[in-house]
């Protein structure tokens, strides 16, 4: 848990029967379109969900009523690119009243809506994962974006996805946030190329590029988790869950851009019974763990109850 929840005033710490992670989709609109995000190819249809239509306080109002039930809960904002949401910071501080607050980000804003983040949002509650993707940032005006959140005490993590065509570049890369002092994360890819499915196909050597000195961060106060997160990636291949018990749908779920729930991603894509809706005055999560009923899963698989 980031260092910061630890600083909540007590209204927020209220007891609750159990801390819910929620993965919320917020849109897909994104100003980026990199070869290896999990959309490309399907654009056109992957927007036709999207709903910015849903005013915000509508979606504020709904997070208010999950706060009620449950408690603070982490809440991890993804996309598309969230900051392209218009009115984000005010979102982000509205949000960060009530709920723990994460979200991916491509850092393509400009210096005045960061600097602007950072001056109205600051380090309450928050977290910032931003990729580096380099078809499209520049390598130098991007470290220095997150030199700018760390020197401003922001939770945050740079990660760069492991696209094979990439790897070569990797340890540069490395390198250039390193003498930043930036913490950098490399994932595995998830997808095809040429013909090879991935993360399956790294060879030994690509595996061990991959994972770097990411174990280094285990124990660090704010990224902690990133060693068992880049792992997870790296080894869902091999998890088979079908029929294995799963906290998905009662401690963590996601919510799509019109305010649907589903247990996790893999039930999501195949729109496998949905939950309920964000914006019903009764939604609830379950009240225990169920079977999966899916024979693959995502990085999601950690909440299988046997994977502790
Ligand atoms: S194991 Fe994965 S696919 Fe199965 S219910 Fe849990 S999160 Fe979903």
């Amino acid at each position: 848990m980031p260092a910061e929840h630890s600083d909540l005033a007590p209204a927020l710490t209220r007891p609750k029967p159990r801390q819910l992670q929620l993965q919320w989709q917020m849109q897909y609109a994104c100003n980026y379109r990199c070869p290896y995000c999990v959309y490309e190819g399907w654009w056109p249809e992957v927007l036709q969900d999207d709903r910015p239509d849903i005013p915000m306080a509508d979606w504020i109002k709904a997070w208010r009523r999950v706060h009620l039930k449950y408690g603070s809960s982490d809440i991890f904002i993804t996309g598309g690119e969230p900051s392209y949401y218009l009115g984000f910071v005010d979102l982000l501080k509205a949000m960060t009243e009530i709920h723990y607050v994460s979200f991916d980000t491509n850092l393509s804003w400009s210096w005045p809506d960061l600097r602007r983040f950072v001056a109205e949002v600051g380090k309450r509650r928050i977290r910032l994962d931003t990729s580096f993707h380099s078809h499209t940032a520049e390598l130098g005006e991007f470290i220095a974006k997150a030199v700018f959140l760390k020197d401003n005490g922001i939770n945050y993590v740079c990660r760069l996805v492991a696209w094979p065509p990439l790897l070569a570049r990797v340890d540069f890369f490395r390198e250039g946030f390193a003498k930043a002092g930036v913490t950098f994360v490399v994932y595995p890819f998830q997808g095809v190329y040429e013909g090879r499915e991935y993360p399956a196909s790294y060879t030994e050597s690509e595996r061990s590029l991959i994972l770097g000195r990411t174990a280094d961060l285990k124990g660090d106060a704010n990224n902690g988790e990133q060693p068992d997160l880049v792992k997870h990636i790296m080894n869902i291949h091999r998890e088979k869950p079908l029929g294995r018990m799963c906290r998905s749908g009662f401690i963590y779920a996601r919510v799509m851009p019109d305010g649907t729930v589903y247990r996790c991603g893999p039930y999501q894509f195949r729109r496998w019974d949905p939950l309920g809706n964000v914006f019903d005055e009764g939604f609830a999560l379950r009240e225990e763990p169920t079977l999966c009923r899916s024979q693959f899963c995502e990085f999601e698989y950690r909440y299988l109850v046997d994977e502790g």
